[in-house]
């Protein structure tokens, strides 16, 4: 329980789902962890409460704003960005801005973020996106921007592997398959749909998703660098 005692935390995107699992993890074994949140307050305000965490109102999708919020955290030893949307539908009917939004929040967030964290972050430190499944695989339609978005991810932590390795820090990508958020209900719409892709037919759960992430946060996972950790149920085997 104490693997990340003393270990300073910041995860961009907690307030709820994989992102609030993460924070939850990382606090039940140790670590200060802050987190941000762009428009779930309350949520962000209870779980930090229930963690002892600290919750930091921030978007994502302002630049600069993102930035001076991980520069003010100071040597970050882990940095995980699970911050996404999710926008799917007929190609030639979504809306524009929505689209742009959505690269802003899932491509040009983690970017900056994990630059931003490296120029503090100490030898041994841990960069982690929540990437997608839906890098390696899109099998239905109407998911192509935001495959677009996570298969970016995996252009962006292959080259920040390689940049920030010299340096003893590791960028990983955690991709999960269909995880029962707001996001992805396990009993909405699409539920049916994602099973029938899936070899364990459920949806998983977001504490699942975060002991993946805690495990390449920790001490054990130095050597893992570059590389996609996909926890999907099969979805992409
Ligand atoms: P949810 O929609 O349940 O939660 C999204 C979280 O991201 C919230 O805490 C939200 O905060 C935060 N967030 C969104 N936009 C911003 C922003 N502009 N600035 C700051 N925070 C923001 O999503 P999930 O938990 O399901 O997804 C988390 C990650 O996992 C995403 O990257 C998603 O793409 C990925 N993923 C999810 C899967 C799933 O099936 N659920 C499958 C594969 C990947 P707030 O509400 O405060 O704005």
């Amino acid at each position: 329980m104490s693997n990340f005692a003393g270990k300073n935390v910041l995860v961009i995107g907690g307030s709820r789902g994989i992102g609030a699992a993460i924070v939850s993890r990382l606090s039940a074994d140790g670590a200060k962890v802050a987190f941000t949140y762009a428009g779930s307050r309350e949520a962000a305000l209870d779980l930090a409460a229930s963690t002892g965490s600290e919750a930091i109102r921030s978007d994502a999708a302002n630049r600069q704003e993102l930035i001076d919020t991980v520069r003010g955290r100071g040597s970050l030893d882990v940095l995980v960005i699970n911050a996404g949307t999710l926008v799917l539908g007929d190609a030639l009917e979504l809306d524009a801005d929505a689209i742009d939004h959505m690269i802003d929040v899932n491509v040009r967030a983690p970017y900056h973020a994990a630059v931003e964290a490296a120029r503090q972050m100490p030898e041994g430190g841990r960069i982690i996106v929540i990437g997608s499944t839906n890098a390696d695989r899109i099998p239905f339609a109407g998911g192509a921007a935001y495959a677009l978005t996570k298969s970016a991810v995996q252009g962006m932590v292959r080259g920040l592997a390689r940049d920030f390795g010299p340096r003893g820090i590791t960028v990983n990508a955690v991709q999960p398959g269909p995880v029962d958020t707001d996001m992805n209900p396990a009993d909405g719409p699409m539920a049916d749909t994602m099973h029938s892709f899936l070899a364990i037919k459920r949806h998983g759960r977001p504490d699942e998703v975060a002991g993946l992430v805690a495990y390449l946060a920790g001490p054990e996972a130095g050597f893992i660098t570059g590389s996609f950790h996909t926890i999907d149920g099969g979805f992409a085997a």
